[in-house]
């Protein structure tokens, strides 16, 4: 039988898991190991994913993930039957004489962890390492409290936060890791926190294990054991094993592993100093003995060969690589490809590989299962057999969790309950966040008006206003948004109510190949795209981050907002609502199927599948939220501040430059002749002042003309031109780079020399003809230019947004000329395919 056809509130026992690579592994390392009980609780309201309860947790599966899985209605513990079921090896001619004879374990062992001997600076580099959701973050904030010092380690795609205290007189360097349930190689922050251990080396280890789920958190533990680190276990949340009405003997439990054990609740920073305490001892400690997890006769056997065989090509070969031989000897054999990598370099890889995979072959045979499920069977049932004897059973099941999902993730309410939240959620952001984002504009246009009348006239001054006044403004308007939008996700995140948005959303997102968690970027981009592409962090998986941020830029942000209203009123005043809805919806179709070719082209594989722990809600505290958002605000203004200022000054640049004198001068020369024909009376003053702004205007659009910009506009012009776009659309669309609200004030600039006056535009963008008085706006033009506004170019924040979460220029790259590109394409369709029709 599949779990997938487990009914609703049934029962049943982990038989198998097919399927392979990361998919199943994880699945494994979740705790879908042979033997163990799982339940089926609830059905999203799609009727997918479905969330099953497993080693005291609850976890969504896609049905299509479920399939994988065979169970069995009986019960049976399959698991303590592998484990120590005692099979001989009837194979034994494969091996050699050599290593029959059974070396001394010992001397094939690595040299136990030094860290620098007397500790001359009372410095200690800790790591925190656990689960996702066990509370690091809550216990490094805490413990690193006033003295924080955030630093960002630009990982490829995982951040870890750095942070300093003292206790006891020692300082102490925190560094609070990605959250991983293992540290196979399979996810990008598996690989980053593996690299951490090894390549940092941090002092002591603090492993944050939930205590309201011990079973799975402590599989990261075991994993921990076989590298030999110093390590302490921090047993976070604590108070909800107690509330549980629970007992575990974590004491007996930390000498049958070797390792202390502190209690702590990180929510009310209790037994943080303990912690810290036991953080010491262990630092201070010269020698480390580590327990071994016993894998059982068979794999055992396989370790030990390995072993020995490693030990044949002497240690030189790996000694570089940092780890245990032991530890080496079980990833090898678990298939782990970062280990296999490194083998392969070796010069005697050949031998090691090719027994190897007769030892894995063995393995299947003896055990009927593959090396990988074996091993993660023998570490849950080493953890199960310490638990047996420590902790006692659930008597009281807090029922907090699964009333509030009855509503949050019921058939009908679901839904509405999801949308409305996110409604709220939106209107704070944008139109909470306009009252701010207005003083700021406000404050920004002061500061402007300042300098612009105690400066004398110049490059400096406009650079000063324009440039970088402008530049600034433009950065800084976007904050009430981000600090408004973070106070959100961070609740959401905190609470646990993330993970039930994506598990009924993730049917939906599914058909264009994306994952629950995609949905809520994707919505905030209608506000705007650059906080929307920074809220793509709360999805795990790198491919599903990257497409969701590719795609954000089509959802119509609110800065095209009043190109379309422009447009709209002044060609297609009749049907405006409708024209907008189709722009908007075009956009989501867009980036649908932008989402599906990437799926199948860039992106293909799935990293992680779509295996998602709902942890139980608890209640945020406002440190945690507040922390947060500083984290993402001040973080927003240090990375995307430089680049988007920098961006702003260069099209300011190119729009100023080159200064003509001579042409200034005969502007002022006509001014100063409408001055005097006033003074001789001949025009009135009104007259007078209307032929001033006309020559001012002009005197606009022929600087803008003749600005660099207007000329790189000229030279695309040919390129614009099957699109139907004169060189003057050309220019506002280039200048719309910046910001897609500047295509308006270009716009006005170069049709009316005045930048606000929206009313005349309008009537000029109507009137604009060819010489041959051929209109320009031809209704597919108009059609075309709306459709390139809405798809081309990400503005410059969106673009240094999406560099800084993929940390590459390349990707950012990639992501402007594939929407320009397609803007290009498609405004020609409309226009060559429009003109043939029409
Ligand atoms: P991380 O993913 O490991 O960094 O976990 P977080 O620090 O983000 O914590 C996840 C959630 O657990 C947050 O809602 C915290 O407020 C909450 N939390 C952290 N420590 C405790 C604790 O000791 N007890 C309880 N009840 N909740 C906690
Ligand atoms: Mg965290």
């Amino acid at each position: 039988m599949r779990l997938s056809e487990l009914q609703t509130g049934q029962k049943a026992y982990i038989v198998k898991v097919n399927g392979s690579g990361a998919f199943r592994k994880r699945i494994l390392e979740m705790g879908f190991v042979r033997g163990e009980e799982v339940k089926s609780i609830l059905n999203a309201p799609l009727k997918d994913p479905i969330k099953y309860e497993i080693m005291e947790y609850e976890v969504s599966l896609r049905r299509s993930e479920a399939v994988m899985i065979e169970i069995s209605m009986l019960a049976g513990d399959v698991r303590n039957e592998t484990l120590y079921r005692e099979e001989s090896r009837s194979d034994e001619q494969f091996i050699t004489d050599t290593e029959k004879n059974n070396g001394d374990e010992t001397e094939y062992r690595m040299p136990p962890y030094k860290n620098n001997g007397s500790h001359p600076e009372k410095r200690i580099k800790v790591a925190l390492l656990g689960n996702p959701n066990s509370g690091k973050t809550t216990i490094f904030n805490l413990a690193s409290g006033a003295h924080e010092h955030v630093g960002n380690y630009g990982g490829v795609t995982v951040d870890s936060k750095e942070g300093t205290l003292r206790h006891n007189g020692y300082e102490f360097t925190l560094v609070d890791l990605p959250g991983t349930y293992s540290l196979s190689a399979y996810t990008p922050e598996e690989l980053f926190v593996r690299k951490h251990i090894l390549e940092e080396k941090p002092d002591v280890i603090v492993n944050v294990v939930s205590a309201s789920a011990p079973e799975r958190n402590l599989y990261l533990t075991t994993e921990l054991i076989d590298l030999q680190v110093p390590m302490v276990i921090a047993l976070n949340m604590y108070d909800e094993l107690e509330g549980s009405g629970r007992t575990f003997d974590y004491e007996t439990f930390s000498s049958l592993i070797d390792i202390p054990i502190v209690p702590t609740v990180g929510k009310r920073g209790e037994g943080i100093p303990q912690l810290l305490e036991k953080v010491i001892d262990v630092y201070k400690k010269e020698e480390h003995d580590y327990v071994q997890i016993p894998y059982g006769r068979v794999l055992e056997k396989s370790i030990s060969i390995m072993e020995r065989e490693f030990n044949s090509i002497g240690s030189a070969a790996y000694a570089e690589w940092n780890m245990p031989l032991r530890y080496i000897c079980i990833k090898l054999l678990e298939g782990d490809s970062d280990i296999e990598k490194r083998v392969r370099k070796l010069e005697q890889k050949e031998k090691i590989i090719t027994r190897r995979d007769k030892e894995r072959t063995y393995i299947e045979k003896l055990l009927r299962e593959d090396p990988e499920a074996a091993f993660t069977n023998a570490r849950y049932g080493f953890i199960a057999g310490g638990l047996k004897e420590t902790l006692t059973e659930k008597t009281l099941f807090s029922d907090k969790t699964k009333l509030i999902d009855t509503f949050v993730t019921h058939k009908y309410i679901g839904f509405p309950l999801f949308f409305l939240f996110l409604w709220v959620m939106f209107e704070a952001t944008f139109r909470l966040g306009n009252y701010p984002m207005e003083w700021i504009e406000w404050l920004v246009e002061q500061l402007g008006n300042l300098i612009r009348n105690n400066m004398s006239e110049g490059p400096l001054k406009a650079l000063i206003v324009d440039g970088i006044i402008g530049g600034v403004g433009g950065v800084i308007v976007f904050l009430p948004n981000i600090v408004i939008l973070y106070l959100f996700i961070a609740f959401m995140e905190d609470s646990g109510y993330m993970a039930r948005a994506a598990f009924i959303m993730d049917k939906l997102m599914h058909r264009i190949g994306l994952h629950g968690k995609s949905f809520i970027p994707l919505i905030m981009g209608f506000g705007c795209n650059v906080p929307a592409i920074m809220a793509t962090r709360t999805i795990e998986s790198r491919s599903s981050r990257m497409i969701t941020m590719f795609i954000v830029p089509f959802m119509s942000c609110s800065a095209r907002l009043p190109v379309y209203i422009l447009f709209v009123s002044a060609f297609i005043p009749k049907y405006g609502s409708l024209v907008m809805l189709g722009l908007y919806a075009f956009g989501i179709l867009i980036a649908a199927f932008t989402a599906r070719l990437l799926r199948k082209t860039a992106f293909k594989e799935e990293e992680t599948p779509f295996v998602m722990e709902l942890p139980p809600y608890r209640m945020p505290t406002s440190k945690s939220i507040l922390t947060h958002m500083w984290d993402r605000s001040s973080q927003y203004l240090r990375k995307m501040g430089g680049p988007i200022l920098i961006a702003s000054i260069v099209i300011w640049f190119l729009g100023y430059f080159p200064q003509n004198e001579e042409r200034d001068a005969a502007f002022d020369n006509k001014i100063a002749m409408v001055d005097a024909q006033y003074d001789r009376n001949e025009i009135s003053s009104e007259e007078r002042e209307d032929m001033v702004t006309e020559i001012e205007h002009s005197r606009n659009t022929s600087h803008q003309e003749n600005s660099y910009i207007g000329n790189i506009g000229r030279f695309i012009e040919p390129v614009m031109r099957p699109l139907g776009f004169d060189w003057k659309i050309s220019v506002s669309l280039l200048s719309g780079m910046a910001a897609k609200e500047i295509v308006i004030s270009t716009m006005g600039v170069l049709y009316t020399g005045d930048s606000e006056d929206q009313q005349s535009l309008q009537h000029r963008l109507k009137a604009e003809s060819y010489s041959d008085g051929s209109p320009i706006f031809t209704p597919l033009v108009v059609a075309g230019f709306l459709l390139f506004v809405l798809i081309y170019f990400p503005c410059v924040a969106s673009v240094v947004a999406i560099k800084e979460e993929s940390h590459s220029w390349r990707w950012a790259l990639f992501s402007v000329l594939y929407s320009t590109g397609l803007a290009w394409f498609i405004a020609f369709l409309v226009y060559q395919v429009g003109s043939l029709l029409i």
